[in-house]
């Protein structure tokens, strides 16, 4: 078993706590993604795992193991930089087999297993070059075979693909997937980059701020924002946020907002009774963009398009609601233009409520970390 956990772990530098009380449990085989801007503590959560800083409070366990005072080479983990750093003078073959060579392991297992994971990586015919004579992406792998090669129960990753141009990104990002059905090692990965979160997480933990604020399936992080940071920080665009004010007329609740009325659902009363105040928020594509004004205007908001924007497989509308901007998004053959007038409706199920002081989800907390 490799599991990984985290309990109550906390690095300060000075008076910058970049980890705070982090609590955390990473399954066996699980591919845990670390989301997060820059500064929110990514990185210092991998070392401090890794056993390269020396955390100023709680434990972490690898399965059984209290490793929290084990030095980095004795926790039995591969580690993959951003700067993956190469011996230039030495072959590839010599790179990857490099862990096992200080480990003293015998001349003929060391060169079976390195031909073993160059295989893995399409490096076995490039095992007699010379860094320099690779390319950036196969410099890349030959990092994560040098990782690879010392058969690591947990595997951990930092922005290892960003020294890469944007297809390159693409095509690792798809041979890591592929590579982590293959040797099912427990792998932490961070990045900034959303889309490779979403893509590669089993699960992924968004932190700000030296803390987890979410932790969970893509699926659900995308849909469920547990605040609006989250909301803000994934998707392309992000998440809209509409301030809306709850009143009750005629004994019915209603969200009065900028240039909008509308009346939501009874089954949503438990949430919204009891408030003056809610945010709304709502994905760009969850809203339905009428040409139009709507026989049943009942829901519909009254909007005007300002910029129109073809992004290939989406037409991106940025829309003025009396004042609140919007993004939208709406199928690439639509015929809009700037200036005119459109009726937004949506999809209730699809709403997010946040509360309007604390900014987090007034539905259950999504934090299971
Ligand atoms: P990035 O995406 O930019 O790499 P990150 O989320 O990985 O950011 P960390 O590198 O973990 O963030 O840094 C968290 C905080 O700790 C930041 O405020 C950073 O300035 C600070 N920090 C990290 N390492 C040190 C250090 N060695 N000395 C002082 N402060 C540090």
């Amino acid at each position: 078993m490799a599991d990984v956990r985290l309990e109550q772990v906390t690095r300060r530098f000075g008076s910058v706590v970049a980890v705070n009380n982090v609590d955390l449990h990473i399954k066996d085989k699980e591919f845990m993604v670390f989301l997060g801007p820059s500064g929110c503590g990514k990185t210092t959560t991998l070392r401090s795992i890794a056993g390269l800083e020396k955390i100023d409070q709680g434990r972490i366990f690898l399965g059984e193991r209290d490793v929290t005072e084990l030095p980095p080479g004795q926790r039995g983990i591969g580690m993959v930089f951003q700067s993956y750093a190469l011996f230039p003078h030495m072959t590839i073959a010599d790179n990857i087999g490099f862990g096992l060579k200080i480990k003293k392991v015998p001349a003929s297992v060391m060169a079976e297993r390195v031909n073993r994971v160059a295989q893995l990586l399409y490096l076995d015919n490039l095992l007699h070059r010379y860094p320099g004579q690779l390319s950036g992406g196969q410099r890349q792998r030959v990092a994560v075979a040098r990782a690879l090669v010392i058969e690591p129960a947990v595997l951990l990753m930092d922005e290892p693909l960003s020294n890469l141009d944007a297809l390159l990104r693409l095509q690792m990002r798809a041979e890591l997937k592929k590579l982590h059905h293959a040797i099912n090692a427990t792998t932490i990965y961070v990045t900034h980059d959303q889309v490779e979160a979403l893509s590669l997480g089993d699960r992924i933990a968004v932190m700000k701020d030296g803390q987890i604020v979410q932790c969970d399936v893509p699926m659900e992080i995308y849909d469920k924002p547990a605040n609006v940071f989250v909301g803000s920080f994934i998707g392309n665009p992000p998440m809209n946020f509409i301030r809306g004010e709850i009143m009750r007329e005629n004994g019915q609740l209603l969200i009065k907002g900028r240039g909008f009325s509308i009346t939501p659902s009874t089954r949503f009363t438990p949430i919204l009774q009891g408030r003056s105040e809610i945010i709304l928020g709502i994905r760009p594509e969850n809203f339905r963009v009428q040409f139009h004004e709507p026989t049943d205007t009942t829901n519909a908001v009254r909007a005007s398009v300002e910029v129109v924007e073809l992004l290939g497989n989406i037409r991106l509308l940025t829309i003025d609601l009396s004042g609140s901007i919007l993004k939208v998004s709406v199928e690439p053959h639509t015929a809009v233009n700037p200036g005119e007038n459109v009726w937004l409706t949506w999809n209730e199920d699809k709403l997010c409520f946040y509360d309007s002081e604390t900014e987090w989800a007034i539905t259950p907390s999504r934090v299971s970390a």
